[in-house]
């Protein structure tokens, strides 16, 4: 079979892999789509944390069962049936695990990060970790995965409806965070500091106020937007340092603060700023199985437009052709989807 390896920060190649065998407990998954998201970007351009090369990449799958290796554990596949992968492939012994935490599982492999992934004709996939819809396009299938993301920060921050939350950074996860905070009835607050963006999101209903960022967003530029108020809620989903550290200081008291973006490096705070204001702070990694179950529903009762999402597509030869152009801020690229 077929497959696209990133040999080394800047290069992909076509390989020839030999054929996956049939393993006890998996699926053999026909991959129809792949969805390119920022940790793809940073491991081709050689600034992604602990990456390890040549990695197959591909995290984001939309795909179809061929095949299934039955070892007695219930479930309700059937060949031909249309899926999204869960890509976090979880221990099952560690104390995360047996808490039900297993989105930070302590031995957590991601596929396509930790090890080899979907950009390949075929993947084996445990049973368990396959989400199947009858109802939804391959597109929508490969979407599954980032709207997670968006999904679990937002429950992460447990966000209820009438709050007002400020979401920093516009981009896929950013977009995903607003997807869901909407459906809690928030108001959202979208920072970023590209206009268009901005515009984008207002236009499709996702968010309520936007604020274009200059320099330091301040407490006064919230207040201006918000009726007076600081947002309950803050979500920031840059990974920028500046951005993350600044946070501290746009929240309500009592607020809560969700990092969805991360950058290596310490966090700091002034305790007393910290403290006055009671805040929360809280990390958000991956997602639950319950988070794509919930997703696909919501896409299937057309509850999520996945429309605004698909923003550029390239077939699996083109792909190392078109992968730089996808970078270029001026493409304003959402997803980019790989279609096989
Ligand atoms: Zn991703
Ligand atoms: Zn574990």
């Amino acid at each position: 079979m077929r497959a696209i390896i990133l040999k080394e920060p800047g290069q992909f190649d076509f390989i020839e892999q030999e054929d996956i065998k049939a393993e006890k407990g998996k699926a053999i998954v026909k991959i129809k789509r792949i969805g390119i998201c920022g940790t793809d970007y940073h491991a081709f351009k050689g600034d992604q944390p602990f990456f390890t090369y040549p990695r197959v990449l591909g995290h984001e799958l939309g795909g179809e069962i061929v095949s299934i290796s039955e070892n007695g554990i219930k479930h309700s596949l059937k060949i031909g049936d249309k899926v999204a992968i869960e890509p976090y492939l979880n221990c099952g012994a560690c104390q995360a695990c047996d808490a039900g935490h297993i989105n930070c599982c302590e031995n957590i492999q991601v596929i396509g990060v930790h090890s080899d992934g979907g950009m390949a004709e075929y993947i084996s996939i445990p049973i368990n970790k396959i989400h199947k819809s009858e109802r939804l396009s391959f597109d929508q299938l490969a979407l599954v995965e980032t709207l997670g993301i968006g999904l679990h920060a937002v429950n992460r921050a447990n966000v209820k409806s009438g709050e007002k939350v400020l979401i920093i950074g516009a981009g896929p996860i950013g977009l995903g965070v607003a997807q869901f905070s909407k459906l809690k009835g928030a108001t959202v607050c979208m920072a970023d500091i590209s206009k268009s963006r901005l515009d984008f999101i207002e236009k499709i209903g996702l968010s309520d106020k936007s604020i274009q960022v200059t320099g330091k967003l301040e407490e006064a530029d919230l207040k201006n937007v918000l009726d007076g108020d600081l947002p309950s809620v803050v979500i920031d989903a840059t990974g920028n340092k500046n951005s993350m550290l600044n946070t501290f200081n746009l929240l309500a008291h009592g607020g809560r603060l969700v990092f969805v973006g991360l950058f290596q490096g310490d966090v700091t705070f002034f305790d007393p700023n910290f403290h006055k204001r009671e805040l929360t702070l809280l990390a958000s990694r991956n997602c639950l199985p319950g988070d794509f179950k919930e997703i696909i529903s919501l896409i299937e009762e057309g509850v999520i437009d996945t429309n605004p999402w698909l923003s550029h597509r390239t077939s699996f030869e083109d792909m190392p052709n078109k992968f730089e152009t996808f970078l270029e801020p001026g493409q304003e690229v959402i997803k980019a989807i790989i279609e096989l």
